[in-house]
């Protein structure tokens, strides 16, 4: 008999420093390959397959982001480290220590460090989840069109 299928899941794992957690992994921010982004981490806090939802904490690192997306399933942020912007729809807002941000269905999305300081996030979202879409050209030029997000996208504002 296998050993490890008799093992109780884990229930308890402690902290460790530098926002790690005993037994869980550091994994890559994403696995596809279209997607765009910089120096993102994560880690699977809470996945068990009984559950609706995952926590994750992400963490990006100074200079970094996470990807611009939409999708239909939801998610629900509380940074845990440090500070950073994000895009949800058209706005754009600076978030800090236990700022909350909820992103709602099929709305663009996108998080980033500030220069000096990484930020580091909670993530709630659906177990079962569609995949992201990502910006067409067009999605980014209509987006592009306040100025304040196409300075957070660091494209440059159409022309007068
Ligand atoms: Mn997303």
């Amino acid at each position: 008999m296998d050993e490890m299928a008799s093992e109780p899941k884990r229930q308890a794992h402690r902290a460790a420093r530098g926002h790690r957690w005993e037994q869980v992994e550091l994994r890559p921010y994403k696995e596809d390959e279209r997607a765009l982004f910089k120096t993102v981490s994560r880690q699977i806090l809470f996945g068990d397959p009984d559950l609706a939802c995952e926590l994750r904490y992400f963490e990006v690192a100074p200079g970094g982001f996470s990807t611009l997306e939409r999708h239909e399933h939801m998610h629900a942020v509380m940074v845990l480290r440090g500070r950073g912007e994000c895009l949800v729809g058209r706005e754009v807002r600076k978030i800090e220590l236990h700022d909350l941000v909820t992103v709602p269905p099929w709305t663009w999305h996108q998080f980033r460090a500030g220069p000096r300081e990484p930020l580091g996030f909670l993530c709630m979202v659906n177990a079962q989840r569609d995949k992201p879409q990502l910006p067409t050209p067009a999605d980014l030029t209509e987006l592009s069109k306040d100025k304040t997000v196409a300075r957070f996208l660091g494209t440059n504002p159409a022309a007068p």
